[in-house]
C-alpha cells in the first residue's frame, strides 16, 4: 500500500500522534517539541493537523511542497474530488497561533494541485489576492499578534467535477468595529489607515485632504503606530495591486479610499458646549475645518451633518420631536457613525470581492470551506469585544468536539462496532450559558437594551448575577459544573466565565452601548443624502451580520498552537503548549482516533463503486451488499485489521486504504 513517507516514517519524532508509544501528556508534548526543534511544524492526529507556529519563514512553504507536508489536506481534496463530498477545514487556536497563515496555505495548496489553464489561473489568482485586501481592512496589530484578524471569515472554494476551482464565496462575521475609534494600549487601528498615510503618493493624499503624519489623527493610536517588521508603505502597494487583480475598477478604489479618509476626518471633529437659556448644554462643532473637508469628500451638505451633531429627532406617537445633544452625546454619535461607516465599508468590500470571484459557470460541483476566525483572547481587561470573540471560539470548539469526538463515538455504538467510550470535556454547557434564548447572557443583554427606563451596564450585571444565581440554585446539577463563576473576589462591575480555554474576567463597562451601537437616524439620513455613490449604498439600514457558522458535512481540522508568548522563533514554552494541548482536548482526540476508523460508507455505494475490482462482484453481486463488500475487500487483500463491519456501513481505519482502491479503479 502506498503511504506518504514524509511524515509517517519521519525520523524526527512521530508524524502521527496515533502511532505514539507510550501515549501520555509528557510524551505528547515531548514529541511536539522534538519536531518543532527540527522545523517539523506539522503533526497529525489521524486527519487532524496540529500546526506549531514557527514565527519565521521556513523553506518548506512553497505551494508545491505543501502537498508533501500536509497529506491531510491532500485527503480532504481527494475526498472532495473522488468521494463527492463537500469538505470543510476548521482552523482553531488562540490569537497568534497561526490560523490565518494556515488558511492561506490551504488556498496555496489548492492552487498548486489543480488545473493550470488560463481561466483556472485567473480564478486562483483572484482567490489568493482577496487575502491582502481583507487583511488590510480587517486586521490590526494587537498585543498578541502583529497581524491579528479582527473578523471571522468563512470561504467556500467551489470546484467543478474535475476538481478545478471555479470561484469562491466569502462570508464575514462580526468585525471588531470599536477598534476604529479606540484601540487598547500597545495596539493599532486597522492596517489600512497606516498603509494609506505611509504609502499613498503625495498627490493622492492631497486629493483625500490627508496629512502623512499619523499624529494628526485622533483615531490613530500613537504609542505603537509603527511596528517592527511591518512595512506599511510596501503593504499599501500590495493592497492596491491585489485590489486590481481581484477586479476593482480604479474609480472604485478611489471611492474606498475616500471613505477611509472620511473616517479619519470624522475622528477629528470635536465638540464644545453652548449654554442654552433652559440651563442645558447643547453641543456645537468646535473647529469646522475637518467637518468641512469630510463633507467635501463625501458630497454631503455641511449644514445637514452639522445639525445632526447637535440635534436628534425622536419619533413619539406619530410626532417628530427634536431634542438637543450634549457634548458627550455628540461624541457618542460621531463614534457610532465612524464605526458604522467603516464596518459597512468592510462588508461592502466582501460583497464586491464576491462579485468578482464567484463561479461563472453553473457547473459547480463541490465546495471546500475554510473557516478562519479571530483566536481566543484573554487580557487583563476584557470587554464586550473579547466576549464576542471568545464566544465564537467556544462555538467553534463545540463543532470540533461534535465532529471528532461525540459523533464519532456515537456512530460506533450505533453501528455495533466494539467500542469503549472515551471521556472528554464537552463545552456545550458554556455555549448554552451565553446563547440560551431565555436566560443566556446575550439574550439578557438584548432584553436589557430594549427595556424602557434607565439601563446601565450595572443594571445588566445585576440582572446577570440574579438570574445566574437562581439558575445555580434551582438546577443543582448545573450548579456543580457552573461556568458562570460567582466568587467574592470579583472586582467591581465584573463577571467571570470559565471558558474551555481558561477563566476570563469581563468588565461590563460598555456592554450595553456596544450591543446597542445606536446610530441616530439623523446621522444615517445625512449619510444617505451624500452624493458619494458608494456612501449612499452603505446606508440603506440593513441588518448587521449575525454569527452564523455554517455546519459542514465533513471536516478537516487544523489546530494551531502557539509555542511562546513572545512572537519569537525557536522558543518552545512547555507550560504554554501544555495548556493548549489540554484545552483543545488533544489527548482525548488521539485516544478516539487510535481506537477508531477514518472512513466509513454504507455498503451499497461502497460495493457499487469498487465492484469492478473483483471478479466475483463484477458486474453484479447477488446477495446482501455487506457480504459483497467482504468478498471484495478480501479479494483485494486489504488486511483484516484495516476494517470493521458495522450494521449498515463498512469502517476503514486508514484513508490510504481507500485511496489505494481508488487508484486501482482508475488504473
Ligand atoms: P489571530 O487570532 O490573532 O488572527 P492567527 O492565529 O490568525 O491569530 P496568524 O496571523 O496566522 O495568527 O500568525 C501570527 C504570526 O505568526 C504571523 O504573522 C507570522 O509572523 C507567524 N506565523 C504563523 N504561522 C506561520 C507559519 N506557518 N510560518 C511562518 N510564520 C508563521
Ligand atoms: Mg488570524
Amino acid at each position: 500500500m502506498e503511504v506518504k513517507t514524509s511524515l509517517l516514517d519521519n525520523m524526527i519524532g512521530v508524524g502521527d500522534m496515533v502511532l505514539l508509544e507510550p501515549l501520555n501528556e509528557d510524551s505528547f508534548i515531548e514529541n511536539l517539541r522534538k519536531r518543532f526543534d527540527h522545523n517539523e511544524i506539522y503533526t497529525y492526529i489521524g486527519s487532524v493537523v496540529i500546526s506549531m507556529n514557527p514565527y519565521r519563514s521556513l523553506p518548506i512553504f512553497t505551494p508545491e511542497k505543501v502537498e508533501e507536508y500536509l497529506p491531510g489536506l491532500d485527503e480532504a481534496y481527494r475526498s472532495l474530488r473522488d468521494q463527492d463530498k463537500d469538505q470543510c477545514i476548521l482552523i482553531t487556536g488562540e490569537s497568534g497561533a497561526g490560523k490565518t497563515e494556515a488558511s492561506k496555505l490551504v488556498m496555496s495548496y489548492v492552487a498548486a494541485v489543480c488545473g493550470k489553464g488560463q481561466e483556472v489561473n485567473k480564478v486562483k489568482e483572484q482567490l489568493l489576492q482577496s487575502n491582502p485586501v481583507l487583511e488590510a481592512f480587517g486586521n490590526a496589530k494587537t498585543v498578541r499578534n502583529d497581524n491579528s484578524s479582527r473578523f471571522g471569515k468563512y470561504m467556500d472554494i467551489e470546484f467543478d467535477f474535475k476538481g478545478d476551482p471555479l470561484g469562491g464565496v466569502i462570508s464575514n462575521y462580526l468585525l471588531e468595529k470599536s477598534r476604529v475609534c479606540k484601540q487598547p494600549r500597545g495596539e493599532r487601528n486597522f492596517h489600512i489607515f497606516y498603509q494609506l498615510l505611509s504609502g499613498a503618493s503625495g498627490d493622492t493624499l492631497t486629493k483625500l485632504k490627508l496629512d502623512r503624519d499619523f499624529s494628526k489623527y485622533n483615531y490613530l493610536s500613537l504609542d505603537s503606530a509603527t511596528v517592527n517588521g511591518l512595512d506599511d508603505a510596501a503593504s499599501f502597494r500590495t493592497v492596491r495591486n491585489a485590489m486590481q487583480i481581484v477586479g476593482f475598477m480604479e474609480d472604485e478604489v478611489q471611492l474606498v479610499l475616500e471613505l477611509v479618509a472620511a473616517v479619519l476626518k470624522l475622528g477629528n471633529i470635536e465638540f464644545k458646549p453652548e449654554s442654552r437659556v433652559n440651563g442645558f448644554d447643547e453641543s456645537r462643532v468646535k473647529d469646522k475645518n475637518d467637518l468641512k473637508e469630510m463633507c467635501e469628500l463625501l458630497g454631503i451638505e455641511q449644514s445637514v451633518l452639522e445639525r445632526a451633531f447637535s440635534y436628534r429627532t425622536v419619533e413619539a406617537k406619530m410626532e417628530k420631536v427634536s431634542t438637543t445633544l450634549n457634548v458627550a452625546q455628540a461624541y457618542y454619535a460621531r463614534d457610532a457613525l465612524a464605526k458604522n461607516l467603516y464596518s459597512r465599508l468592510f462588508s461592502w468590500l466582501v460583497t464586491r470581492i464576491n462579485e468578482s470571484i464567484k463561479a461563472q459557470a453553473k457547473t459547480r460541483h463541490k465546495v471546500m470551506g475554510v473557516l478562519d476566525i479571530y483566536g481566543f483572547e484573554i487580557f487583563e481587561d476584557n470587554s464586550f469585544e473579547q466576549f464576542i470573540i471568545n464566544y465564537c471560539n467556544e462555538k467553534l470548539q463545540q463543532i470540533f468536539i461534535e465532529l471528532t469526538l461525540r459523533e464519532e463515538q456515537e456512530e460506533y455504538v450505533r453501528e455495533g462496532i466494539e467500542w469503549t467510550n472515551i471521556e472528554y470535556f464537552n463545552n456545550a454547557i458554556i455555549c448554552d450559558l451565553i446563547e440560551n434564548n431565555q436566560n443566556g447572557i446575550l439574550a439578557m443583554l438584548d432584553e436589557e437594551c430594549l427595556r424602557p427606563g434607565t439601563v446601565t451596564d450595572d443594571t445588566f450585571l445585576d440582572k446577570l448575577n440574579t438570574i445566574c444565581a437562581e439558575h445555580q440554585h434551582f438546577e443543582s446539577r448545573l450548579s456543580k459544573n457552573s461556568k458562570f463563576l460567582t466568587d467574592h473576589s470579583l472586582p467591581h462591575s465584573c463577571f467571570r466565565i470559565q471558558h474551555y480555554a481558561g477563566k476570563v474576567l469581563y468588565r461590563v463597562e460598555g456592554f450595553v452601548d456596544k450591543n446597542n451601537d445606536l446610530l441616530y437616524r439623523d446621522l444615517s439620513q445625512a449619510m444617505y443624502k451624500a452624493t458619494h455613490s458608494l456612501m449612499r449604498q452603505l446606508f440603506p439600514e440593513g441588518n448587521p451580520a449575525k454569527v452564523n457558522l455554517k455546519r459542514p458535512l465533513t471536516a478537516g481540522t487544523v489546530l494551531c498552537i502557539k509555542p511562546n508568548d513572545k512572537k519569537a522563533a525557536h522558543i518552545f514554552t512547555d507550560s504554554l503548549v501544555c495548556h493548549q494541548v489540554r484545552y483543545l482536548g488533544l489527548m482525548e482526540n488521539v485516544r478516539v482516533r487510535r481506537a477508531g476508523y477514518a472512513f466509513r460508507q454504507p455498503y451499497e455505494p461502497c460495493l457499487e463503486r469498487y465492484k469492478m475490482l473483483c471478479k466475483q462482484t463484477w458486474p453484479h453481486w447477488r446477495g446482501p451488499a455487506r457480504d459483497g463488500v467482504e468478498v471484495l475487500l478480501t479479494d483485494c487483500s486489504v488486511p483484516a485489521e484495516e476494517f470493521a463491519y458495522g450494521r449498515s456501513k463498512i469502517f476503514i481505519r486508514n484513508p490510504r486504504t481507500l485511496f489505494t482502491l481508488e487508484e486501482r479503479r482508475r488504473a
